[in-house]
C-alpha cells in the first residue's frame, strides 16, 4: 500500500504532493486534499483483508422496507431527473421531520433542499454562503470535508479546539477565532470524530456570537438520531437562531444507507436559495428513486430508527468495554458511530504511524484522529474506531487487537 499524503501537514498553504511515492500530484489549492483518510484506510483494509473500523459505514443494510421502497420506485419508472431541489414528497417529509422532532417550521417549497449526501450540502453551503476571503469558524477536530470545502469556496478556516478527553472548549477561544472577516460558524453536533453532543449552554455561547456579529450558522447534524447519552439540541431551536441557521442532515447515517447519498439542507428561504444556487452546478439533482425511499423512511417516524439506535448503543458499549479491557484510554462517545482512544496509553507516539502499521500487525483498520486537525499537537496520539459494524466483527477485531498487544 502506497503511502498517502497527510494533508494536515500542508495546511493552510496549499501545494502539490511532491515527494510522496506513487501519489499523483494535485496542484493548486486542492493539492493538500488529494486522498481522504477514508479512501486511504478503506483501500488499506481491502488490500490487507482487515476488519475495517476506519470508514464510518455499517456492514449491514438498513431497514428492508426502505430498500423495498427504492426498488419499487425504480420499477415504477422514477428514474429520470427529479426537480433540482428534490421531489416534493421528500421535501414535505423533511419539513414534517423538522416539525415533529423539533417543533421547527420550514417551508417545503423554498426552505428545503435535497442534496447528494450531507457532503454536497456542506460544499454547497460554503460555496453559496461565503465569498473568497471570508472566514469560517469551526471546531477542531473537524469532519474532513469542512476544510477541503472551505478551500473550494476560497474561504479561510479558523479553529476552536475541543479538548480531549471530554471535548470541552473555551469560549475565549471562540472569541479569539472571530474577526471582522468572519462570515459563518460551521458547527457539527453530534460531532464526528469525538461523539460529543453540544450542550445547551455551549450552543448558547455560539448563538450569542452569531447574533452579535450577524453571522450565518451552518450546522451539520447528520448524527441527530444516533444519540445514546443526553439529547440532541438542534442549533435552529436556540432563540434567535432559526433565521440565520442552515441545518444539514443525511439519510445515510439515520437509516444505514450511506451509499445512497441523500442529504438535505433546511432553513430560511433566502439562505437555502444560495445553497441551492451552488448545488445546481455541482450535481443539479440527486438520485430520484432513493429520494422516494428516504421519504418513506422519514414518514415512518421513529419506528425504523429507534431499533438501530439501540443496537448501535449496545455495540458502542461492547466495543468500548473491550478496548478498555485491553488497557486503552477510551473516550466513550455520547453519540455517532465513533469511539476515540489515546494510544499514548499503550506507549504509541503517533496515531498515523500506529494506524498504518495496525493492519500488518493484526488485520484491523482504524483512523488517526490527528488528520482532523490543522495541527494536532497533543491530539497526535488519538485514534478513531468505527463501531457501526456487526457485533461478531467487533469481537473479532478486539481479539485481534488483544493478540497484537500480547505479541
Ligand atoms: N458530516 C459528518 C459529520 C459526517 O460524519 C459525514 C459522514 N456521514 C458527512 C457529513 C457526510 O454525509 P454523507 O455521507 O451524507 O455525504
Ligand atoms: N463520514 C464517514 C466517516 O467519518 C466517511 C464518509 C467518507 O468516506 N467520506 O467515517
Amino acid at each position: 500500500m502506497k503511502a498517502a499524503f497527510s494533508w494536515t501537514r500542508g495546511l493552510p498553504t496549499a501545494g502539490t504532493i511532491a515527494g510522496v511515492p506513487g501519489t499523483p500530484e494535485a496542484g493548486g489549492r486542492l493539492g493538500p486534499f488529494a486522498t481522504t483518510i477514508f479512501a486511504e484506510m478503506t483501500a488499506l483494509a481491502v488490500a490487507t483483508g482487515s476488519i475495517n473500523l476506519g470508514q464510518g459505514f455499517p456492514d449491514t443494510d438498513g431497514p428492508q422496507e426502505i430498500a423495498d421502497a427504492a426498488v419499487a420506485a425504480i420499477r415504477s419508472g422514477a428514474n429520470q431527473y427529479p426537480p433540482g431541489a428534490g421531489i416534493p414528497r421528500l421535501r414535505q417529509a423533511i419539513a414534517g421531520h423538522q416539525r415533529r422532532c423539533y417543533g421547527l417550521t420550514v417551508d417545503p417549497e423554498g426552505g428545503v433542499l435535497v442534496t447528494t449526501g450531507a457532503t454536497e450540502a456542506i460544499a454547497a453551503a460554503l460555496i453559496g454562503l461565503c465569498e473568497p476571503g471570508d472566514e469560517v469558524v469551526m471546531f477542531e477536530p473537524f469532519y474532513d470535508s469542512y476544510v477541503a470545502s472551505a478551500a473550494m469556496a476560497g474561504a479561510v478556516p479558523r479553529m476552536v479546539r475541543l479538548h480531549a478527553p471530554d471535548w470541552r472548549w473555551d469560549p475565549a477561544d471562540l472569541e479569539a477565532a472571530l474577526s471582522p472577516r468572519t462570515r459563518m460558524v460551521l458547527l457539527n453536533t453530534p460531532h464526528n470524530p469525538t461523539g460529543k453532543v453540544f450542550a445547551p449552554d455551549e450552543l448558547a455561547v455560539v448563538a450569542r456570537a452569531c447574533i452579535e456579529r450577524d453571522l450565518v450558522c451552518v450546522t451539520d447534524e447528520v448524527y441527530e438520531h444516533l444519540v445514546y447519552d443526553g439529547a440532541h439540541v438542534p442549533m435552529a431551536t436556540v432563540p434567535g437562531m432559526a433565521e440565520r441557521t442552515v441545518t444539514l442532515s443525511s439519510a445515510g447515517k439515520t437509516f444505514s444507507f450511506t451509499g445512497w447519498k441523500i442529504g438535505w439542507a433546511t432553513g430560511p428561504r433566502e439562505l437555502v436559495a444560495r445553497v441551492r444556487a451552488a448545488k445546481q452546478f455541482l450535481t443539479f439533482a440527486s438520485g430520484t428513486p432513493f429520494q422516494h425511499a428516504v421519504a418513506a423512511g422519514l414518514e415512518a417516524g421513529d419506528r425504523l430508527v429507534a431499533p438501530l439506535r439501540q443496537s448501535l448503543q449496545d455495540r458502542r458499549d461492547l466495543f468500548c468495554d473491550g478496548l478498555e479491557a485491553l488497557g486503552l484510554a477510551v473516550s466513550r462517545p455520547a453519540a455517532t458511530y465513533f469511539a476515540t482512544t489515546d494510544v499514548a496509553s499503550i506507549g504509541e507516539v503517533d496515531a498515523y504511524d500506529f494506524c498504518r502499521a495496525l493492519p500488518g500487525r493484526c488485520g484491523v483498520v482504524a483512523v488517526p484522529s490527528s488528520v482532523f486537525y490543522l495541527d494536532p499537537g497533543p491530539a497526535r496520539t488519538l485514534v478513531r474506531w468505527a463501531f457501526c459494524k456487526r457485533p461478531e466483527a467487533l469481537v473479532e477485531a478486539l481479539e485481534r487487537l488483544g493478540s497484537a498487544a500480547a505479541a
